[in-house]
């Protein structure tokens, strides 16, 4: 039987993605939508997750697309409600809620899917595969992209616990934690505010792995002309390179086909909560936000010309 699914935080990712996902697999039947504003046709529709709860009795799962500084309560609320939960990356507004939600999870016997979309980009499998047993001799990440065409109006991402550049550059972060077969840590940071706003427009990372290579990241939301979703990685013995956010992969230069059979980002990530719910298990890497939230703890501050949203 298809489980019932609410959707949380009805705005441009619930409806570019998580609503179309939804609608095309048989696993999930969408019931119902909480948005403060935002209302979607054929379901029931309502303000907020808690009253979604105790109205709808038969939910089995919620999905939520909030921006991060909203997801612990409603997902708090849901787990303690005895729903299964998805959730939008990042994860959340402080690495103590995930682990918070978590331990809730596990007390529930409730799935926890905290998900990371860009690890199901059609490259990524194909790249991990080719790295492992290779050795690594250093990196460069370069993800640039113009806030106001892809975030168009969203303040949040520049109000406190909403990551800025990181929002998106905490995808490159989900990528590669996914790739190198060790660990990174954050050696040295800047990070570039807006003289007007509380989270950074751009930044710069140096990664270190545990054997002592480094990996280079430039992150920057003021990208005009040609967006960069790019991840290239050197080892001795080739190169490989993840562009388009991990959808396109190049291995010394030349272009890797992807798999034809491969489902989109979200169509995979649904299939993935679909499992989990099934086998009622979590999945759980904070990982990447752990690397933000070091890269704000250790980083440089400057402060940069005064941005509108
Ligand atoms: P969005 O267009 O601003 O939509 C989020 C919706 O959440 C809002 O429209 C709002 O609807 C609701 N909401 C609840 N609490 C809110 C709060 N405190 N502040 C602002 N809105 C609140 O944002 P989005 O682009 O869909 O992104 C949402 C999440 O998905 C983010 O975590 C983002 O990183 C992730 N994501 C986005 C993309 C993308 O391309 N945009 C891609 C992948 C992942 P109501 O006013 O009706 O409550």
């Amino acid at each position: 039987m298809a489980l019932k699914l609410g959707l949380v935080g009805i705005g441009k990712i619930a409806r570019d993605q998580h609503i179309p996902a939804l609608a095309a697999d048989p696993r999930f039947e969408l019931v119902a939508c909480a948005s403060r504003n935002a209302q979607v046709d054929g379901v029931a529709n309502f303000v907020d997750v808690e009253t979604m709860l105790a109205e709808v009795k038969h939910l089995d799962a919620i999905s939520i697309c909030t921006p991060p500084q909203a997801h612990f309560e409603a997902a708090l609320a849901a787990l303690r409600a005895g729903k299964h939960v998805m959730l939008e990356k990042p994860p959340a507004a402080t690495t103590r809620h995930i682990a918070l939600l978590q331990a809730e999870a596990q007390r529930q016997g409730r799935t926890l899917f905290q998900t990371w979309h860009s690890r199901f980009a059609a490259g990524v499998d194909a790249a991990r595969e080719w790295l492992s047993g290779r050795t690594l001799t250093g990196g460069t990440i370069t993800w640039k992209e113009d806030v106001h065409h892809w975030h168009p109006g969203q303040q949040w991402i520049f109000e406190p616990g909403g990551l800025g550049v990181f929002d998106p550059g905490i995808n490159a972060l989900s990528v590669l934690t996914e790739l190198l077969p060790g660990e990174a840590f954050v050696h040295e940071a800047t990070l570039d505010f807006p003289e007007n706003q509380q989270a950074p427009i751009a930044a710069r990372l140096a990664l270190r792995t545990e054997a002592g290579v480094t990996v280079n990241a430039e992150f920057d939301f003021r990208q005009k002309g040609e967006q960069t979703w790019d991840i290239e990685l050197f080892t001795t013995s080739g190169r490989l390179k993840l562009t388009h956010g991990g959808g396109a992969l190049e291995i010394d230069g030349r272009p890797l086909a992807a798999d034809a059979a491969l489902a989109g980002e979200y169509p995979r990530l649904y299939a993935r909560f679909a499992e989990l719910c099934a086998a009622g298990e979590s999945e759980v890497d904070w990982r990447p936000f752990q690397l933000v939230a070091d890269a704000f703890l250790v980083g440089r501050r400057q402060t940069v010309a005064a941005h509108q949203v």
